[in-house]
């Protein structure tokens, strides 16, 4: 049984080169690129809305102190009647005249702050669309190439197919099972003969146990690399 097993994971590397081959290509790679960036611009353009309002609340913000200012100053326009009228108060309005020139003073830098926020804010929306455009583009044109690429292999990977399916009614079921779900999980090889007393893929020492079953002809998976291995007898 172990040698059906070989002869299919010998295949199977055939397929995994070719496999391989075609994830290295350049037409796959700036395809890869362009969909991942594309799968994350709703999230860009997500947290560019969520900036957007946050400047619009600070703008309102400062909106509403301004009017705030304005009407305090509207009040200096009846000064003189309301100094005669009372008297001996103009020290109080001189102390509220220095207030306003700081709450002003405040209120500038505010702006000044809000002006930069919203021009970096605009340059990030600019460069993301003209991200976002040359990605739509690549992405179109590199969603024919890689097709091209993985067509231009598809008899190869056929016959390779073809040759493990046969090999494949030689391994018991469950075995085969067992090999396809470590193979997706990208473990190459994952069959191993054992020499000595370490998993010949990764170099953990084996267990006394491990090597006892082993020695009986039994298969034991690697604690570490997972790795199913036998001993021949
Ligand atoms: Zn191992």
């Amino acid at each position: 049984m172990i040698d059906e097993l070989l002869a299919y994971q010998a295949a199977d590397g055939k397929l995994r080169a070719v496999e391989q081959e075609i994830s290295a290509t350049d037409e796959r790679k700036k395809y890869m690129t362009a969909r991942k960036f594309l799968e994350k611009a709703p999230e860009k353009l997500e947290a560019l809305d969520a900036k957007a309002t946050e400047l619009r609340a600070t703008f309102e913000r400062l909106q509403k102190k301004y009017a705030e200012i304005a009407d305090t100053i509207r009040d200096y326009e009846n000064l003189d009647e309301m100094v005669d009228e009372q008297g001996g108060e103009i020290s109080f309005y001189k102390k509220s005249a220095t207030q306003i020139a700081e709450s002003l003073r405040s209120l500038k830098a505010e702006i000044g702050r809000l002006a930069s926020a919203i021009e970096e804010t605009a340059a990030e929306y600019q460069t993301a669309k003209k991200q976002t455009i040359a990605m739509q583009k690549q992405y179109k044109e590199y969603k024919v190439r890689y097709s091209e690429v993985k067509q231009a292999h598809a008899a190869e990977i056929a016959a390779i197919e073809k040759e493990l399916a046969a090999l494949g009614e030689k391994v018991p079921a469950a075995t085969l099972e067992k090999y396809k779900a470590k193979r997706r999980e990208k473990v190459y090889p994952v069959v191993c003969e054992v020499a000595g007393n370490r998993c010949p893929q990764c170099g953990m020492e084996l267990s006394i146990a491990d090597q006892s079953k082993l020695s009986d002809g039994t298969f034991i998976e690697c604690d570490s690399c997972h790795r199913i291995l036998f001993k021949r007898k």
